[in-house]
């Protein structure tokens, strides 16, 4: 089987995978990691941990997630996206990421890492992370202890236009 063909099976798998919202032994670990995290599983989380939590790693913001799931059929308001983003946050399902004070995406990569901001385009790219866990907790004042931190790289693309 040539390589090709072998990439195009496994989308093939992968979007029928996608598409079958009824998979009741996903949904069925769904719930369980959901009740373990202290959150009721409802048909609506269970919709929207599915379409976060199938395939590989990503970021999405609450709008994106909320067009997502609409196209999918599944019928939820923007508002509960929000909700169960939050939830699903506060538990430590989810990572935040704040790039700005409009815009946050939700992060399922809950391994220590940074991040590149494509400030034109909106991409947000995950990056190695080198550091040495006490050069950020020394960071924090006596009394106090390191709760998160966060390392966003803002980036843009290149003026071509030569200055001067
Ligand atoms: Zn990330």
């Amino acid at each position: 089987m040539s390589a090709s063909v072998k990439w195009a099976l496994y989308m093939t798998i992968k979007e029928d995978t996608m598409t079958l919202p009824l998979n009741t032994e996903r949904r069925s670990k769904l719930s369980q990691r959901l009740k373990r995290s202290g959150l009721r599983p409802t048909q609506q989380r269970l919709a929207l941990a599915e379409l976060l939590f199938t395939g590989s790693d990503r970021h999405v913001s609450a709008e994106e997630l909320h067009q997502e799931a609409l196209s999918r059929g599944v019928k939820v308001s923007l508002a509960t996206v929000y909700n169960t983003l939050n939830r699903l946050h506060s538990v430590g399902l989810l990572r935040e990421v704040v790039v700005d004070s409009a815009r946050s995406y939700y992060d399922t990569n809950l391994t220590t890492h940074a991040h590149v901001y494509h400030e034109q385009t909106g991409e947000l790219i995950d990056a190695p992370l080198c550091l040495r866990p006490e050069l950020i907790s020394g960071l924090a004042p006596e009394g106090t202890e390191l709760v998160n931190f966060e390392v966003i790289v803002r980036v843009r693309s290149r003026s071509s236009q030569a200055e001067g």
